[in-house]
């Protein structure tokens, strides 16, 4: 496009960008989202401090982690191939979860790596705990030392006086066979302190504490909580409730607060804390009565069995007859009991619970 009268004065002044460049600007090219994986080897950008100078700097990409929180998203790091430091840090357009987006914490990265105050060795305390006293020691002693003291430990048979503690956990399947393998059951983290009432309920419903459901494809979503913008998993989670809601699904958040999520939820049941069972009782009874529950995977993935056995033993274990049952079992948690604990509006927990019940296998909680 040709440029205008003021365009040119404002090229010449250095105001704007030379626009005559379009067609001339070398290695770093027009504007695009993410370099090529082809030019990670040898990617070439402007130096900005050092304009109006145009200056190249060579970069090497390399894909790593960002690990400020659990998500674990998909980070380039450009080293900067003179000085052989990292410059920056930037998304990872191939990274399968975060897809080359990240929260403003992933590029913030490069704080941690330069901050003057990191911890770059092993340090050993001189003095009594507490008068703030350390030496630097080599990662040989440090691992002998700490070593010899497990050891020891486990040797008396004490493995209760070992605790292994780590702040962020991202390599705990192979941790717990060590600890195991030990015969500790001393293991810690971030993660058991900071989440661990959400993981337990996930762990105990479906033994597993970190689902990732398949929000993109959802006709209704369901957070319980505000994981939207500040839970766990966000960013990955968040871009595909998005396309989620792009595609039409409905979102429901179960919250006492007005959060940035519950803005956004096509209902919103600000319900009293730690009354959303009742909730969720109300609504699998909806479920169970208007036979809309997944016949199949209730007859071949719940241990239905086990409970007619166990608990009417008299009856014919037939999957039928548990859902009478069940229904029985369920006929106290009314819409009129779930509101009443929830302290909500019962036309609320009806008018949410039909859209629950109308998702079918294309509901979506987190
Ligand atoms: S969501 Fe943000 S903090 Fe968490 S891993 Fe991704 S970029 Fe890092």
């Amino acid at each position: 496009m040709a440029k205008t009268f003021i365009e040119g004065i404002a090229q010449k002044l250095r105001i704007i960008p030379n626009l005559d460049r379009e067609h001339d600007s070398g290695n770093y090219g027009p504007l695009r989202k993410y370099p090529a994986a082809e030019e990670w080897n040898e990617h070439i950008e402007l130096d900005a401090n050092a304009w109006p100078e145009r200056v190249e700097r060579k970069y090497s990409l390399v894909p790593t982690t960002c690990f400020n929180c659990e998500s674990a998203c998909g980070l380039l790091a450009y080293v900067d191939k003179e000085t052989g430091q990292v410059s920056k840090f930037e998304g990872n357009p191939h990274h399968p979860g975060s897809r080359g987006r990240n929260c403003a914490k992933g590029p913030a990265t490069i704080n941690q790596i330069q901050d003057t105050e990191r911890i770059m060795h092993p340090m050993r305390r001189v003095g009594a705990r507490g008068n703030g006293g350390w030496e630097r020691i080599s990662w040989d002693e440090a691992l002998d030392e700490i070593s010899a003291k497990i050891r020891a430990s486990l040797k008396t048979g004490a493995v209760d006086r070992v605790v292994y503690h780590v702040g962020r956990p991202g390599h705990e399947g192979f941790m717990n066979r060590v600890l195991r393998a030990w015969g500790v059951d001393g293991h810690n983290s971030h993660t058991n302190i900071c989440s661990a009432g959400a993981r337990t309920g996930y762990a105990l419903w479906h033994k597993f504490d970190r689902p990732s459901p398949d929000h993109t494809n959802a006709k209704v979503i369901l957070l319980t909580s505000s994981h939207l913008e500040t839970g766990h998993y966000f960013n990955p989670h968040a871009q595909r409730i998005l396309e989620g809601m792009m595609d039409g699904a409905k979102l429901i958040v179960i919250d006492p607060r007005l959060s940035n999520t519950a803005a956004m939820a096509d209902h919103w049941l600000p319900t009293w804390p730690g009354s959303e069972p009742a909730l969720f009782l109300a609504w699998a009874k909806m479920i169970l009565e208007r036979g809309l529950y997944d016949r199949e995977f209730m007859e071949t993935q719940v241990n239905w069995d086990a409970w007619m056995k166990a608990v009417h033993p008299e009856e014919a274990c037939e999957f039928e007859r548990f859902i009478e049952l069940l229904i029985v079992e369920y006929a106290e948690y009314t819409p009129e009991f779930a509101a009443e604990e929830c302290r909500i509006p019962v036309e609320q927990v009806i008018e949410a619970g039909e859209v629950v019940a109308g998702a079918g296998s294309r509901l979506c909680t987190h």
